[in-house]
């Protein structure tokens, strides 16, 4: 009891330096809350036989953890999973010129339903519905909050109380719960399964169709490949068939490109342009797949049918907002200028960018980085194989490379799984992928070596 009494108070702790600076940036509150805390600990910890703890040891305590506590939740981190677009790490980062777009509508208020010219009340999606148009030959567009938000409304739109006619080998189900006959179901469309598993045909889509037929949908299996004993009916032959019978034709594509990705040296994934020229009535796709932009749902197509998708009183309930309209419209406007594309949005430029530039960062990183995972681990540079991500091609990975890092000693399973939870732990935390006994460090994603190497350095401070 007596050592006890020896800890020092809370007002001693807080005069310390250390808990004064912490107070300055986060408040005397959550500070004297965590000072309370330590000591807390503390006494606690001697209970059990631990000796008295100094009041400097006490306050540098305190400080890092009101420092922890107060972490914003939503962190940054470093990909080097090797999936460029990954769903859980937020998707695409966004150019330079979204970035300040959106920054600028953080700051100001925004001509966002302002006619300027007029003075009177104008229209959201009027900002980008122009460049939509001009990127994909379609006659009009509309955005709302996401792509499984475009797929519910259109439905909702065309298919409600009607039948919705889809090949059962597009019946997908893609992360995050969206599962077509389920918002099929939502939409309060019937869905009218055609063909089989691997083999639908035109005379399953001109049987199927009828008088309470509502749409047609072409679903682009995103994250999976029917392969073998295959037939699939081409987005222009379906368009004709719906078309003859007075029915639309909407194809959900998904990730939805703006460019054709063989340039990039990837493999071809159908474009919006091309989804358009085949017919279809209306497109849908996501902003933040393969088009690098932020979250956001596009449909695009005939203008009748976009006239009625705006009417929707759903529509009202999916709308984006100013910061990220912002960011849409410079992001599409990167666009067109294709020959600079790929510098300037980093979706792209993660994709295209070669091995070799990526060993190199791997042959530069490879002994600062074995200097701090310390002697227990080997690092090598290493190849590796990256994926799109997101539900893009999905059986295509890109040659890439990294940092192999393993164990240097026996039974070292635990000895990787620590070092990814530190590595994890850090202020800027750093995310890899543990495959076949090693840790790999895929740098397809690594724009700033420097600054990863900085936030790295915070490795040897861990306990
Ligand atoms: C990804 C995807 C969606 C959903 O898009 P989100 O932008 O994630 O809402 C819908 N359909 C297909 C085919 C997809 O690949």
């Amino acid at each position: 009891m007596s050592d006890l009494r020896r800890l020092p108070s809370v007002d001693e702790v807080s005069k310390c330096e250390v808990v004064r600076a912490a107070s300055d940036v986060h408040g005397r509150a959550k500070t004297i809350e965590a000072v309370r805390a330590e000591l807390a600990a503390a006494r606690e910890a001697m209970r059990h036989g631990a000796a008295v703890v100094d009041v400097d040891t006490l306050a540098s305590g305190a400080a890092a953890r009101v420092e922890r506590e107060t972490r914003p939740k939503l962190r940054a981190v470093h990909n080097l999973t090797g999936t460029v677009l990954h769903t859980n790490l937020g998707r695409a980062v966004l150019a330079e010129a979204a970035v300040e777009a959106a920054t600028l509508a953080m700051r100001r208020a925004m001509a966002l339903e302002f006619d300027l010219a007029g003075g009177k009340r104008g229209e959201r999606d009027g900002l980008v519905r122009d460049l939509l148009c001009e990127l994909t030959g379609a006659e009009d567009a509309t955005v709302v909050n996401n792509n499984a938000a475009a797929v519910l409304l259109v439905l909702d739109t065309l298919a409600k109380r009607r039948e919705a006619v889809v090949s059962r080998g597009e019946l997908i189900e893609i992360g995050g719960a969206f599962r077509m006959p389920d918002i099929m179901a939502r939409a309060g469309a019937k869905l009218v399964e055609v063909g089989t598993t691997n083999r639908t045909h035109a005379k399953d889509y001109e049987a199927a169709i009828g008088a309470k037929t509502g749409v047609v949908m072409k679903v682009h299996t995103s994250n999976y490949r029917i392969e073998g004993f295959t037939k699939e009916v081409g987005g222009r032959e379906l368009a004709t068939i719906a078309h003859a019978r007075g029915v639309p034709l909407v194809n959900d594509l998904g990730s939805g490109t703006l460019v054709d990705l063989r340039a990039y040296g990837l493999g071809h994934e159908p474009t919006v342009a091309e989804a358009v020229a085949e017919g279809a009535d209306l497109v849908t796709f996501s902003g933040d797949k393969l088009l690098g932009g932020p979250q956001a749902g596009f449909i695009v197509g005939r203008r009748e049918l976009i006239a009625r998708v705006n009417r929707n009183p759903l529509k009202r309930t999916l709308r984006v907002d100013k910061i990220r309209l912002a960011a849409i419209e410079a992001t599409l406007a990167l666009y067109r200028d294709p020959d600079r594309l790929a510098a300037r949005l980093p979706t792209l430029r993660h994709l295209a960018r070669p091995k070799a530039e990526i060993a190199a960062v791997a042959a530069r990183l490879a002994a600062p980085v074995a200097a701090m995972v310390g002697p227990s681990f080997a690092v090598e540079v290493s190849d590796c194989s990256s994926q799109i991500g997101s539900g893009a091609l999905p059986q295509k990975t890109i040659p890439s490379a990294g940092l192999a890092i393993r164990p240097s000693g026996k039974g070292g399973g635990k000895a990787l799984a620590d070092l990814a939870g530190r590595l994890r732990a850090l202020p800027v935390p750093v995310v890899g992928r543990l495959d076949d006994g090693a840790l790999i460090l895929d740098l397809r994603c690594l724009d700033d070596e420097a600054g990863f190497l900085a936030d790295l350095s915070a490795l040897g401070a861990a306990p």
